[in-house]
C-alpha cells in the first residue's frame, strides 16, 4: 500500500458529537523529513517510505489528507496534579481514523477546539523524545503507543526558548483515557458514558461485548492492565512524570510522552518532571499514583457499575494484583524460575540495596545477567558496594532452590535485562544534533530501541553509565 492509498476506518464519529470536534490539521512551514519507521508503517500494510517522499511530508502536515479520513480532536477530562480540569482533550493532536485497528494521530497539527489558550503545537525536542521512547518501550515488552514518522519545520514556538515545531504521527489500539469517561460522568451524561464504555470495550475488550456483567469485567481489566502496565514500568526503571487521569490508557498502554526518564541511578525519589515540585510522580510513587488514578476512574463509573465491586477491586489492586504483577516482573529481572514465597522479601531487599549502592539501574540488571557467583563486575558498579555484598549473599542462597544452571539463567536475563535503553542525555543529544541538520543519531537511537536486548559493539557507547553531569536531567511539561 502507497501512502496515497491508506483507507481510514471513522468508527469513533459513530458517538455522539459531544466525543469529538472535526477539526483540520494547520501545516506547519517548512516542513523537512527527519525519520520514517518501517517497523510501525508495516502494521498498517504500508510500503517503505522513502525519505524525499513528498507524500510523507504532507501526509503529516496535513496538505494531504486521504479521502478515507475523516480529521477530528477527541474530548477528554482529567485530574491533573489531583486537581479535576472539567475539560481538556486533544489540543494539539488531530486523529485520521484507523487501519486495521490502529488509531493514527497527528501530534502538533495546530489548535482545535480543546487547545484552550495554547498553540496545538508540539516542540521538535519533545516530539523526537515521544517518536523514539514509544518505539524504545515496544521494544522492551512494555505496552505504549507507537510512532510511524516525524517531520520538523521552521515554524517558531514560544517555550521556555524559541522551539520549531514539529509533528509525530503515531498509532494507537485506543485513545482513550481514564479522563474521557471523567469527562462524561462529571457532566451527569450517563448514556453517554454507557456508550462510551460499550465503544472502549468492543475496541479494546471485544472478549467482553456479549458478558452479562460486561461494565464490571471491564473495570476489572483495565485494573489488572494497570497492574502489569506499572509493574514493567518499576522494573524497567520508567519515570512517566505526568501521570494525570487524562494520560492514563484505558487499554492499559504507555500514554503521551512528556517529560519522561529513565532512571540513572536507581532512586525511588528521582522525579523527571521540574514543574513536579512536590515529587506527587517521583519513580517511587508510581504504583500509589496508579492506585489514585483508578479510584478516580472508578468514580467516573460509579453511575453505571455496581460501587463495592470496584471498591473491593481496587482493594486488591493494592493488596494483591499490583504486588503479584510487581513480584512476576521482578523475578524475572533476577531470572528466577520458581515462585516461592520469600521472594518477596529478596525483592524489598534488592530494591532498599541498590537505593542505598548509588547504582545504575539498567547496567545493574544487566551486569546481573552475566552473574556467576563472582561479585566485583557489580561491586565496581556501585559507589557504595556494601549493601550489594549482602543481597548478593541472599542471592546466592535463593539460586540454590533453583534448577537453571548459570548459563541458563544468565540467557533468560540477558534477555530480560536491556543492554540499551534511551537515557535523556542520549535524547538530548540528538535533539541537538537535529537541530544542526543532523539526523543520524536519530536513526541510531531508533536502532538501539528497536534492538533493546541485543550485544551491538558498535553501540557500545550508549550502553555506559550516565556521565555525572548529565545524570538526572528533569523537564517540564511544555520542553
Ligand atoms: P499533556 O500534559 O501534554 O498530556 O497535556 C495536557 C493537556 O494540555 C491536553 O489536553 C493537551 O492536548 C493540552 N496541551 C498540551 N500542550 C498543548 C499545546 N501546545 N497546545 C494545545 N494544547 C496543549
Ligand atoms: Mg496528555
Amino acid at each position: 500500500m502507497t501512502l496515497d492509498k491508506l483507507q481510514f476506518e471513522t468508527k469513533y464519529l459513530s458517538l455522539d458529537p459531544e466525543f469529538y470536534e472535526l477539526t483540520k490539521p494547520i501545516p506547519l512551514n517548512e516542513p523537512y523529513f527527519i525519520s520514517f519507521n518501517p517497523e510501525v508503517a508495516e502494521l498498517i500494510d504500508l510500503d517503505e517510505v522513502r525519505k524525499d517522499d513528498a507524500t510523507f511530508l504532507k501526509l503529516l502536515n496535513g496538505t494531504f489528507i486521504p479521502e478515507s479520513a475523516k480529521t477530528f480532536a477527541m474530548c477528554y477530562a482529567g485530574h491533573q496534579f489531583s486537581h479535576y480540569a472539567i475539560r481538556l482533550g486533544d489540543g494539539r493532536a488531530i486523529n485520521y481514523g484507523s487501519i486495521n485497528g490502529w488509531n493514527i494521530q497527528t501530534k502538533g497539527s495546530g489548535e482545535t477546539a480543546y487547545s484552550r489558550t495554547a498553540d496545538g503545537r508540539a516542540a521538535l525536542p519533545s516530539s523526537i523524545r515521544e517518536y523514539l521512547m514509544s518505539e524504545a518501550m515496544h521494544h522492551l515488552g512494555i505496552p505504549s503507543t507507537r510512532a510511524l514518522g516525524i517531520i520538523g519545520s521552521q515554524t517558531k514556538l514560544l517555550r521556555n526558548t524559541i522551539e520549531k515545531g514539529a509533528i509525530i504521527m503515531r498509532l494507537s489500539p485506543s485513545w482513550i483515557r481514564f479522563g474521557t469517561f471523567e469527562y462524561f460522568s462529571y457532566l451527569k451524561e450517563y448514556d453517554k458514558l454507557k456508550s462510551l464504555t460499550d465503544y472502549a470495550i468492543t475496541e479494546s475488550y471485544p472478549h467482553l461485548e456479549n458478558k452479562e456483567d460486561r461494565y464490571y469485567q471491564f473495570f476489572s481489566e483495565v485494573v489488572e492492565r494497570t497492574a502489569k502496565l506499572i509493574a514493567h514500568w518499576q522494573g524497567v526503571g520508567f519515570c512517566h512524570g505526568v501521570m494525570n487521569t487524562d494520560n492514563m490508557s484505558i487499554a492499559g498502554l504507555t500514554l503521551d510522552y512528556g517529560p519522561f526518564s529513565m532512571l540513572d541511578d536507581f532512586d525511588f525519589g528521582f522525579v523527571c518532571n521540574s514543574t513536579d515540585k512536590a515529587g506527587r510522580y517521583a519513580y517511587g510513587e508510581q504504583p500509589n499514583i496508579s492506585y489514585w488514578n483508578l479510584t478516580k476512574f472508578s468514580k467516573a463509573l460509579a453511575p453505571i457499575i455496581d460501587v463495592k465491586k470496584m471498591e473491593q477491586k481496587l482493594e486488591d489492586y493494592g493488596s494483591f494484583i499490583y504486588p503479584n504483577a510487581y513480584i512476576k516482573v521482578m523475578r524475572q529481572k533476577m531470572g528466577l524460575e520458581f515462585e516461592l514465597n520469600e521472594d518477596m522479601e529478596l525483592i524489598e531487599n534488592l530494591v532498599g540495596t541498590l537505593q542505598d549502592a548509588y547504582i545504575d539501574h539498567t547496567i545493574f540488571f544487566r551486569t546481573l545477567s552475566h552473574y556467576d557467583g563472582e561479585r566485583m563486575p557489580i561491586f565496581e558498579l556501585a559507589m557504595n558496594p556494601v549493601p550489594l555484598d549482602t543481597w548478593l549473599t541472599l542471592y546466592d542462597k535463593r539460586l540454590e532452590k533453583e534448577t537453571r544452571t548459570h548459563t541458563e539463567r544468565q540467557n533468560f536475563m540477558l534477555k530480560t535485562n536491556p543492554k540499551y535503553v534511551l537515557k535523556n542525555y542520549m535524547l538530548q543529544d540528538a535533539i541537538a544534533l537535529t537541530k544542526g541538520g543532523n539526523f543520524s543519531r536519530v536513526e541510531e537511537l531508533l536502532y538501539i530501541a528497536q534492538h533493546p536486548f541485543d550485544e551491538l559493539p558498535e553501540f557500545e557507547k550508549f550502553a555506559v553509565e550516565t556521565p555525572e553531569h548529565y545524570k538526572n536531567v528533569t523537564l517540564s511539561c511544555s520542553s
